[in-house]
């Protein structure tokens, strides 16, 4: 009998993880398909409600659902909950469990392709959305110094600024987190002193009404920073060309979209995700597009 994963999200034209997760299901010569459920906000409630079914494994979520989400689901994560958004949902005899692998994709990578351990760095963070919070909440627990949060619409930044510092320990840690608009000042005096400025915002996402855009000014950029931009496609970014002519480090979003796909995969399979088939097919997938 085939089981299904879906991809659930709006719009879904441009996703890679279908590629990859299906190679890493026929690596192991599973009967599962993973397939794209493109699915239009009234249609959320009942798409979530056929995943109970017994043939349906489970499915990742994303944009923008990732927070609607969870009042469809049985139970959530801790983590996925203090996140405050779910990206993978397993399906257990009916039961459904939300989890958030966008955290823990988010540090691998930065760890594993960048070599850059947070721990008391500081940190500017563009964007308030899911992505946002998943990186913010990582962030924090990896101990780092200080976060400035930039977002277009500042009061969003400030309500993610107020519910990541509800979350630091004070007995424990003094990191510092707050929010600042894209056009403040004080952003120019903070960014000097950053070891990691990391893009959370769909600018300069290939397709989209943000193609070929930068969320920052050139001579911004300290050259002793690292520059991780969560956007995979293209896989060098505007912004990331900008910054390895200023003379920093940079990371693009691939790693970390294989990472937290190999964390779901090993959700729902329950064995381990085979990493270089999905690096490989994952890369093959973005030169084609
Ligand atoms: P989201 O929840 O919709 O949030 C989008 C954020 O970007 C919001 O803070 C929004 O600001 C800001 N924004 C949107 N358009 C903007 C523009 N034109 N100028 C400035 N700011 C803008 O989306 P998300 O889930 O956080 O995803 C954000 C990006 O991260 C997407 O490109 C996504 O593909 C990428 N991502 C990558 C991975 C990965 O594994 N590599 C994982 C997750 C997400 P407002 O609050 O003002 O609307």
């Amino acid at each position: 009998m085939t089981r299904y994963i879906g991809l659930i999200g709006y719009p879904l034209k441009h996703s890679i993880s279908p590629y990859f997760q299906q190679a890493a299901l026929d690596y192991y010569k599973l009967d599962i398909l993973y397939e794209v459920w493109e699915t239009k906000a009234e249609e959320l409630s009942s798409v979530i409600s056929r995943l109970r079914h017994y043939q349906n494994l489970g499915a990742n979520v994303t944009v923008p659902y990732k927070e609607k989400v969870l009042s469809l689901l049985d139970e959530v994560d801790e983590q996925a909950s203090l996140i405050g958004a779910v990206n993978t949902i397993v399906n257990r005899d009916g039961i459904l469990t939300g989890f958030n692998t966008d955290a823990y994709g988010f540090i691998q990578a930065l760890r594993k392709d960048a070599d850059f351990d947070p721990k008391g760095k500081q940190v500017m963070l563009f964007g308030a959305g899911g992505a946002a919070r998943a990186a913010g909440f990582a962030l924090i627990q990896e101990n780092i110094a200080s976060l400035v949060i930039i977002n277009r619409t500042l009061k969003r930044a400030g309500v993610l600024a107020e519910s990541l510092l509800s979350h630091v320990d004070s007995a424990k840690s003094h990191i510092k987190v707050v929010a600042l608009s894209w056009d403040s000042l004080e952003l120019q005096e903070a960014i000097k002193n950053c070891q990691l400025i990391v893009n959370c915002t769909p600018v300069g996402l290939r397709y989209s009404a943000q193609d070929e855009q930068i969320p920052l000014k050139a001579d911004l950029i300290p050259s002793n920073a690292l520059v991780y931009d969560l956007v995979y496609n293209p896989s060098e970014t505007p912004l990331l060309k900008m910054a390895t002519k200023a003379g920093a480090r940079t990371l693009g979003g691939l790693p970390m979209l294989v990472y937290q796909g190999a964390a779901a995969f090993e959700l729902w399979i329950g064995k381990k995700a085979p990493l270089n088939v999905m690096f490989s097919t994952a890369k093959a997938a973005i030169s084609k597009m």
